[in-house]
């Protein structure tokens, strides 16, 4: 499935944003202030305005963030992941709004109200979690099956059949069980 340029966006800022801590190795990509400005740089596009700079407080708020995003995906049913997505919703006082810029068609934009840098960070991840449940459905979410790896992804594949977060993931499983097979003399 494709989801519009417009949902497309948001939903990667979520994953990319929940994918900056490494579950299976410990490893956090938000490690200063800093590191979020460039994330928020390099991910938000039209949706938010990069700060000048942020701070400790930001980085923790940015940390918390990413946990209850991937709280969405650790939910047992659909009805939890919508419940932690309006929890999100909630917590950045996102509010939507219809927006039609320049000569693109009439879209939605989850703005909150503060005029927070983290905030709005959650806002957008958030909405592209919601349109990805309500236009994709839950079995859209996925954690990548990797042993190596719990990164998290939205399948849009035509027949849901992705299963790693990405193709670096694949292509190690696949040389993986190709080995595996050698040495079953198979
Ligand atoms: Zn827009
Ligand atoms: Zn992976």
């Amino acid at each position: 499935m494709d989801f519009s340029h417009y949902s497309a966006e948001p939903v990667a800022v979520a994953v990319n944003l929940t994918n900056t801590f490494d579950v299976a190795t410990g490893e956090d990509k938000l490690r200063t202030p800093g590191d979020v400005v460039a994330f928020i740089e390099a991910e938000l596009g039209e949706w938010g305005d990069t700060p000048a700079d942020l701070t400790d407080k930001d980085l923790r708020a940015t940390r918390a963030l990413r946990s209850r995003l991937r709280e969405v995906w650790e939910a047992p049913t659909a009805e939890q992941a919508a419940a932690a997505i309006n929890e999100i919703l909630e917590a950045v006082s996102a509010r939507p709004r219809i927006s039609v810029h320049g000569d693109t068609p009439a879209h939605l934009h989850f703005e909150p109200e503060s005029g927070d840098p983290v905030m709005d960070l959650g806002a957008v991840a958030a909405m592209g979690l919601s349109v990805a449940l309500i236009e994709g459905g839950w079995d859209r979410f996925g954690t990548c099956s990797s042993a190596a790896c719990d990164d998290v992804y939205i399948d849009v594949s035509k027949n849901r059949s992705r299963r790693h977060c990405s193709d670096t993931c694949t292509t190690r499983e696949s040389v993986a069980a190709y080995r595996a097979r050698k040495r079953a003399g198979g």
